[in-house]
């Protein structure tokens, strides 16, 4: 467990200074989480993006504000990579002189297989290096889409490496539950091949089907808009998903994505079989054993029980409006920098990122 003589023993959180790069919609929820459960040091915030870093500046996230991840980490003893997946290595390597030696660094990327590789591969001690990735988020981006509680009850997952020292995966460990999350500690691999199904190969299909759905010449683009059912606008929410950040994890998860897809083209195959064969057993029995999965997910406390996912109802005098303007930050924070805030133009360093 981590040491008894560390900062706040009784929130859970064993270290000083935070050090977030990349604020976005997870790094922002990191900062805004770690605040609403007593973390009280420095948090340092690094982005590439000058208008994510005003926005996070107008928030009050973080007490510094850098263009460069190595000014950022400076004097943290907890850096968390907030980047998209492909982007971790380099960051790693733009941070790598000027981490100190008793830091942690962690990541929220959604594919651990290629991140462990390429961030180990850059620090000077792997050992201080914990992947993480919390399985909560939605399709939206930047600093203003995130909120305090994301993580609560939700599940973030641990795939320490082979080289990560277990005090160090204590650490982390412990700042999630602080933050309400549940923590599962998983093999690399077994992580990739699980979330290839449960994350990546849905958000493939979601944005495979609204492409079908536009490319089709018999159906117009209005006809597609005016009578999208409930089914398709499910997807179209999945499909408005960052696409670097998708782009990326299909990249680096190549060798699970494809086995799995493989699969699922199989059984898609069986399903058309049964339509064109008027098979409707086959396809009654495959509906009602799906049915019984979700029943389990919500069971699970994983989801809602209500229906359209509990959304408000749709207001047509409000058009427009959608479920996370009702979800404002839940945590109010005030705008308090230690430091002047540090955003101009010329702090831009491209190697930093
Ligand atoms: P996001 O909202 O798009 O924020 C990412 C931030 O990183 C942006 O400010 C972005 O700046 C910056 N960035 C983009 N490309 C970069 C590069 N090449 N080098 C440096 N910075 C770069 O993304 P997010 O949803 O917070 O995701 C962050 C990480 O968490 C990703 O690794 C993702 O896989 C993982 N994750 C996401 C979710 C989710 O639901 N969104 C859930 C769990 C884990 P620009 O605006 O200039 O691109």
């Amino acid at each position: 467990m981590p040491d008894s003589d560390s900062p706040d023993e009784e929130t859970g959180f064993f270290f000083h200074h935070v050090a977030i790069i990349g604020i976005g919609l997870i790094g922002s929820s990191v900062a805004l989480a770690l605040r609403a459960n007593g973390f009280e040091g420095p948090i340092s915030i690094a982005d590439r993006n000058g208008e994510a870093l005003r926005e996070a500046t107008e928030l009050g996230l973080g007490t510094s504000y850098h263009t460069s991840a190595a000014k950022a980490v400076s004097g943290a003893d907890m850096v968390f990579l907030c980047v998209p997946v492909g982007a971790m290595g380099a960051t790693a390597r733009a941070i790598a002189p000027a981490l100190s030696k008793t830091a942690i660094v962690t990541d929220t990327g959604s594919v651990k297989g290629s991140v462990a590789r390429a961030v180990s591969a850059a620090i000077p001690d792997k050992s201080r290096f914990v992947p993480g990735h919390p399985i909560a988020g939605s399709e939206q981006s930047g600093p203003r889409a995130g909120w305090a509680t994301l993580f609560r009850h939700r599940w973030c997952i641990l795939t320490p490496t082979e080289h990560t020292d277990p005090a160090a995966t204590d650490v982390v460990a412990a700042m999630w539950r602080a933050m309400g999350a549940n923590v599962e500690i998983m093999d690399i691999e077994h992580h990739d091949l699980v979330l290839s199904i449960t994350s990546h190969l849905p958000h493939l299909i979601a944005y495979n089907i609204v492409r079908t759905a536009y490319d089709m010449e018999t159906v117009t683009e209005q006809d597609v808009i005016k009578f999208s059912a409930g089914g398709f606008r499910d997807f179209t929410r999945i499909a408005a998903s960052d696409p670097t950040m998708w782009r990326d994890v299909f990249l680096n998860n190549k060798t699970a994505v494809i086995e799995t897809l493989g699969r699922f083209m199989e059984d898609l195959a069986m399903l058309q079989r049964a339509i064109r064969w008027g098979d409707g057993e086959q396809l009654f029995d495959t509906f009602q054993r799906t049915r019984n999965i979700r029943l389990s997910i919500i069971e699970a406390g994983q989801e809602t029980a209500a229906p359209d996912f509990g959304r408000p109802r749709f207001d047509p005098r409000n058009p427009g409006r959608d479920v996370d303007q009702d979800q404002p930050h839940d945590t109010p924070h005030e705008a308090h920098h230690d430091h002047p805030v540090d955003v101009p133009d010329d702090d831009y360093d491209e190697e930093a990122f």
